[in-house]
């Protein structure tokens, strides 16, 4: 087997001493690939790449950026489902699940296409005889380091702002997924970014992680991952006095209240908590429903849930795809196991590893509804990235929103009613970065996506991001 290459300079680059991890497929355990296990010589190298390309980068108009964006997209949507399926292939997730995800890709590059030409400073009249004038520059070389849950729709919400604005690149994918990422990448390079913009070093969090945080010629970090990663991400940005964006967990609550429209609820609440099996930062990871129509909405949950197939991702038929690695599936047994030992809670549904041709090779679990959660789970504290929901039952709006703001973290949540007034009180006292209304895990690159409290800060996306990946420059003139 051919090792994939890490993309420095633009070309595929061997790792210093040759050294390879394996990718598998998640669904049946087979080698998939291997990729260079970078060290800090190549992340040193990538940063080197980036370095030199950065003036001629810099000085290229933002029109020029945008316009390789915009060729990029295309070939993205050319060479869709061959990505999609690398994707599934290596993440897990059913393949409708991987096509939305490059689409999403793609439309974040032309996203910030349009948005190339809005890049500019501001004249400023002050008192006195002068002017004041605002230069916005790139910063230099950015990083991003990301997850394995989403990686190309992640990737383009680091790299896509950092280059328009003029800035070089180093990214470091999760080791589960990289493949994606450096296809992506060669397919910008393909599309006319010249060599050295955008780097790509695969490797350990440990290492080429935490060399890319510390190399000094890095000017900022954006973090995708764990809540207790960010936080030594930050330590060691803290100290390079690095700008950081972190977007780390969530919990997120949904509130179904006892006038929602059911059926949306209970379809907003399937799709909330198992896409991409459970793993996404913004799931339904807490369902709160009001105790008038707790039993009919779980009647109505439950049956929707016991029709979802589990399976690999490339079956046409499959719902749920497996769990992305060992680690998660145990985590996610372990919690089963709890909850079965102590009492925690009734399993309504689901709890264990499904039984079908070849589930024994994958990270599979199914779908799993928990009722009678007591306040102090596991369930309703931890992060819970993967298949299982647990359901409470509230009186009304302010228990539910008691409740909901009751979890370290901040990322997102939901409020299901046609009440205005409950939406308005929702939206004003839920604790979290982003609200949704009747629905619940959308995401847009046109608007900010980021959380509060241990779910990290700064913002992602919307038209305000580039100021994060520039720096103002002022210039005082007097005549
Ligand atoms: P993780 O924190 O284990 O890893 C994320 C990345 O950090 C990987 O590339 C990993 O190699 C790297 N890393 C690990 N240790 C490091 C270190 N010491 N220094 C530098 N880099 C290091 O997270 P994960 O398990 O890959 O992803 C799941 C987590 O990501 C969940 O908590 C999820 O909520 C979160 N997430 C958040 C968002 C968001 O936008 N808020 C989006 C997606 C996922």
């Amino acid at each position: 087997m051919v090792a994939m290459k890490m993309q420095i300079y633009g070309k595929a680059a061997d790792a210093c001493g040759g050294e390879c991890f394996d990718v598998k497929n998640p669904a049946t355990g087979e080698l998939l690939e291997q990729v260079p296990r970078g060290t800090e010589d190549d992340v040193s190298l990538a940063i080197e790449a980036a370095d030199l390309a950065f003036e001629g980068w810099a000085s290229t108009s933002p029109q020029q950026r945008g316009m390789i964006f915009y060729r990029a997209a295309g070939l993205v949507r050319q060479r869709k489902e061959e990505l999609a399926v690398l994707l599934t292939q290596e993440q897990g997730k059913p393949l409708a699940e991987a096509r939305s995800e490059i689409e999403g890709f793609a439309h974040v590059l032309e996203y910030y296409c349009g948005l190339a030409s809005s890049l500019r400073g501001d004249f400023v009249p002050v008192p006195g005889n002068g002017y004041a004038f605002t230069v916005k520059k790139p910063l230099g070389i950015c990083a991003a380091i990301i997850p394995w849950n989403m990686p190309a729709l992640i990737m383009g919400w680091k790299i896509a702002p950092a280059l328009i604005s003029g800035n070089t690149f180093v990214l470091k994918p999760a080791s589960n997924t990289p493949l994606t990422n450096l296809t992506l990448a060669s397919i910008l390079n393909e599309a006319g970014l010249p060599a050295g913009i955008l780097n790509v070093v695969t490797g350990p969090g440990e290492t080429a992680g935490e060399s890319l945080v510390r190399n000094p010629n890095v000017r900022k970090i954006s973090f995708t991952g764990e809540s207790r990663t960010g936080k030594r991400v930050a330590e060691l940005a803290a100290s390079g006095m690095k700008r950081v964006t972190l977007e780390l967990g969530g919990s997120d609550p949904m509130l179904v209240c006892d006038d929602a429209n059911l059926e949306s609820a209970v379809a907003g609440a399937i799709r909330g908590r198992f896409y991409n099996c459970g793993q996404a930062c913004t799931a339904v990871k807490r369902l709160y429903v009001f105790e008038s129509i707790a039993e009919e909405f779980i009647r109505k949950l439950e049956a929707g849930v016991k029709n979802l197939k589990v399976g690999n991702g490339l079956d046409k038929t499959t719902n749920i795809g497996p769990l992305n690695n060992r680690h998660q599936l145990e985590y996610i047994k372990g919690l089963v196991a709890e909850i079965e030992e102590k009492d925690g809670g009734r399993i309504i549904t689901g709890g264990k590893v499904p039984e079908f041709k070849g589930s024994d090779k994958g990270y599979f679990f199914e779908p799993t509804l928990v009722s009678d959660v007591p306040g102090d789970s596991r369930l309703l504290k931890e992060e819970v990235f993967g298949p299982l929901l647990p359901i409470v039952t509230v009186k009304d709006m302010d228990e539910a929103i008691e409740e909901a703001n009751r979890s370290i973290y901040g990322l997102g949540a939901s409020i299901w009613t046609k009440d205005l007034d409950r939406v308005r009180i929702g939206c004003e006292q839920l604790n979290a970065g982003i609200i949704w209304v009747n629905q619940h895990l959308k995401v847009a690159p046109e608007v900010p996506f980021g959380g509060v409290k241990e779910s990290g800060f700064g913002r992602e996306n919307g038209p305000d991001i580039l100021s994060e990946y520039l720096d103002t420059r002022t210039i005082m003139l007097k005549t």
